[in-house]
């Protein structure tokens, strides 16, 4: 199928858009959890909302019964709601277009399919899952790509008694005239170009079990719902276009439609669940310790460029320049380095207070009792400049709660062994009554004029201090590590130090 942007006149003669007016929507399906592409679809429906002082809709496009589960509900809601997407009408806050379920809205969706049929725009087709499987099939040996073949359109009467007798049970479809042009201004992609002969001919709009299908659903629900803009997802592109069809048939004036590009990872290969497994899954960055903050700013700058070329912009600095304008037609590459940068930003930028209360639930396993709050606050403080998730914060703090920290051979041989190394330690000792507690620089500097006095500086004079008291030679701050640490601890840490070297 092919899709072409054009410079010839749209079919719709759209006006340009109240600001009054905006309503925007996410229509997810329930049938997995929250994908990276839903909620980045989700946030730039929000930043137009919030950008044009609109609504933004939540509505569950849960007519797929058999794949759609209350838990993937659950959880699409729970990662919107993590994220700050915040909706201002859904299935569970109501609305003045309720319900906002689909399932709740059955014989509403047959009534309008059955005034298409009055039409004639519509019509029951009678063919069975079999017959339709075979047309596929010689479609296949032949060459041809599937399509119906719009058999139902011309039934004759005796047929039709014949098909009832023999206990079928109709479909309804809708005509998609052909040959004919669907045109629309993708307020991203700009004019665009469909042929009706790409669109697999007359479409299903309700199947025989009575349930309405997607392309249906959708446009009688947009309608329902005032929806003004329909911003989605590149893959839909061929769907807009038989929507646009829908809209005409049932007179009414359709959104504008923009659609994003897709995102796919550094391989070209388009994100997904079938191959990135839970890393297409919003919670699973949640887990990690990503913070929605860093997610949402990612996200939104993968398609969309502030016109001051900014990176860093908060969800609220993010609805106040969304554009449509800025956004780009490329395909948006996940890059995980990339999100880490983000990330760490957030973690090295966002209050203290915050950052250390999102950290507690990842120190796991370590008694964190054994500390002030505010000595909790400080450990965090030491380590969060190398912190790129909040997961990675018990393995950098590890050390301040086990009683002896682990030192590998190596170290003990290479720093230990050395006489200066013992003279250091031993020197620490006799100083813990001078250190100031509390006072990470103060500590520092008690450490380097004992230095001085020694004769010892730079990682002579470091590396036994942090190795004795955070097993490795790199880490946090030295100062701040003594200072945390107090006078009991870095006793018992050094002497084990120095009897593990002789
Ligand atoms: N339920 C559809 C999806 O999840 C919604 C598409 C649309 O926004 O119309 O892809």
């Amino acid at each position: 199928m092919t899709a072409k942007e054009t410079s010839a006149k749209p079919l719709h003669n759209l006006n340009s858009h109240n600001q009054q007016d905006v309503r925007v929507r996410i229509a997810p399906s329930p049938t997995g959890s929250l994908h990276l592409g839903t909620a980045r679809t989700a946030l730039y429906n929000y930043l137009y909302a919030k950008r044009f002082k609109g609504k933004f809709v939540m509505r569950l496009e849960d007519t797929d019964e058999e794949r759609s589960e209350e838990r993937f509900t659950e959880d699409i809601f729970a990662g919107l709601k993590w994220l700050g997407l915040n909706w201002d009408e859904g299935p569970d806050i109501g609305g003045p277009y309720a319900p906002y379920r689909q399932t709740q809205k059955e014989n509403h969706y047959s009534n309008i399919a059955n005034q298409l049929i009055a039409k004639s725009s519509a019509y029951l087709a009678y063919e069975t899952p079999e017959e339709l499987a075979a047309l596929k099939e010689e479609q296949k040996a032949k060459g041809q790509p599937p399509r119906y073949d719009n058999r139902g359109r011309h039934l004759s009467q005796s047929h039709i008694e014949h098909f009832i007798k023999e206990g079928r049970v109709p479909s309804v479809r809708f005509i998609v005239e052909e040959p004919r042009t669907v045109i629309w201004p993708d307020q991203i992609r700009g004019q665009m170009a469909i042929e009706t002969t790409d669109l697999g001919g007359d479409m299903v709009i309700v199947k025989s079990s009575g349930i309405a299908t997607y392309n249906f659903a959708v446009v009688v629900d947009d309608v329902d719902m005032k929806i003004s803009h329909v911003i989605r997802g590149e893959d839909h592109i061929h769907n807009t276009a038989k929507q646009l069809l829908i809209y005409e048939s049932l007179g009414a004036k359709p959104p504008q439609f923009a659609h994003a590009a897709l995102i796919f990872d550094n391989d070209h290969r388009k994100l997904s669940k079938r191959v990135h497994g839970e890393k297409a899954h919003i919670d699973y960055y949640r887990q990690q310790g990503y913070l929605p903050e860093a997610i949402v700013n990612y996200l939104a700058q993968m398609s969309f460029t502030p016109a001051d070329g900014r990176e860093i912009f908060t969800l609220e600095e993010g609805s106040e320049m969304f554009e449509f304008a800025r956004m780009s037609k490329s395909p948006a590459v996940f890059d995980l380095q990339r999100l880490n940068w983000f990330n760490g930003h957030y973690i090295r930028s966002l209050p203290i207070e915050s950052i250390t209360e999102r950290c507690m639930p990842y120190l796991t396993g370590v008694d964190t009792s054994k500390y002030t709050d505010k000595q909790i606050q400080e450990i965090i403080i030491s380590v969060r400049e190398g912190l790129s998730t909040l997961a990675e914060v018990l393995a950098a703090t590890r050390f301040y709660f086990i009683d002896k920290p682990e030192i590998n051979e190596e170290t003990k041989k290479s720093i230990f062994t050395n006489l200066q190394a013992k003279e250091v330690l031993t020197r620490t000792i006799q100083e813990l009554g001078k250190l100031p507690y509390g006072d990470h620089k103060g500590c520092k500097q008690v450490i380097d004029s004992m230095g001085k006095e020694l004769g010892v500086k730079g990682k002579e004079l470091y590396w036994p201090l942090r190795a004795a008291l955070s097993g490795a030679t790199q880490g946090p701050d030295l100062g701040s590590i003594i200072s945390i640490l107090g006078a009991e601890r870095i006793k018992s840490r050094i002497e084990a130090a120095l009897a593990s070297c002789s």
